[in-house]
């Protein structure tokens, strides 16, 4: 499929932000961003399901970041800043991680520039901690610090299986279904973040903290296309594949159809949008 840049923009705006500076268990999800650039070379362009073609779709490969290790304060900056330059530009940012750390800078951005901003968080973990570890900045503090900004009555959670007791309440309240969320979710944007560890680990093992009990490829695409096709996606980002984790490669494959057709349905509507206007 080829996500590598061959325009000079795009209504959609991918880029890698390849750190894993607090990951606790495995890491290795630096790697992510370009094992999904590498895989998408195994993949057609052509979405059966969607039946759109990705070649039909605006939009770039922005590449990755170069991001400083050991100073997740400083690579959140870098995430921002890179960011507001693409909503600025009037494009959609995807952001590809890297562990789920990165969605706070790109959260931030995000923020500023649409101030009513709900999130939906997808992910096996619950991410709601206050610290992990004496650190307020990680994978297992982002959610938390995202509520921070906007408060608990912007945030959604699907597919979460595991959590800190400290975490319970807080999940309990944000917890919902894709149907319940849509309605919620109705005439704001919206910040659209994918931990790809709700996948269950038979078939995406290649994540920093694998969780049993998982959703299938199919459930999440499904998800993720109906999110996307009823809800007004402002900003998208997918993270925490470890490729490294996982032998076979096949992580890094999921990873990137996945990301193929959020840009097919993604790209799909702002073409819609620019007809009807
Ligand atoms: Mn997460
Ligand atoms: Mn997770």
């Amino acid at each position: 499929m080829r996500f590598l840049a061959s325009k000079e923009t795009g209504a959609i705006c991918l880029f890698g932000a390849p750190c894993d500076s607090t990951a606790s268990f495995r890491p290795g999800s630096r790697f992510g961003p370009q094992a999904i650039r590498e895989a998408s070379h195994g993949l057609e362009t052509y979405s059966p399901v969607q039946q759109q073609d990705l070649a039909d779709i605006s939009f770039i490969d922005m590449g990755d970041l170069e991001l400083p290790f050991g100073d997740p304060g400083q690579a959140l900056s870098l995430v921002e800043e890179k960011t507001s330059s693409i909503l600025s530009s009037g494009a959609i940012p995807f952001l590809t991680g890297g562990e789920h750390l990165v969605t706070l800078g790109a959260f931030k951005a995000v923020e500023r520039y649409h101030k009513d901003i709900k999130v939906i968080h997808l992910d096996a973990h619950a991410d709601l901690r206050d610290e992990y570890l004496g650190s307020r900045l990680s994978h297992a503090t982002v959610i938390r610090r995202v509520s921070e900004i906007i408060g608990t009555d912007r945030i959604k959670q699907i597919g979460i299986r595991s959590m800190d007791r400290t975490e319970v309440e807080l999940a309990g309240n944000l917890s919902s279904s894709p149907d319940d969320v849509i309605i919620w979710g109705q005439g704001s944007p919206i910040y659209l973040t994918c931990d790809l560890d709700i996948l269950d680990p038979s078939i995406f093992p290649g994540t920093g903290t694998p969780e049993p009990g998982g959703i299938t490829f199919n459930e999440l695409s499904e998800m993720l296309l109906k999110l996307i096709n009823s809800l007004n996606v402002a900003a998208i980002d997918m993270v925490e594949l470890s490729p490294m984790c996982d032998i076979t490669g096949t992580s890094s494959v999921v990873a990137a159809k996945l990301v193929r057709e959020c840009l097919i349905a993604i790209g799909r509507k702002v073409k819609e949008e620019n007809h009807a206007s």
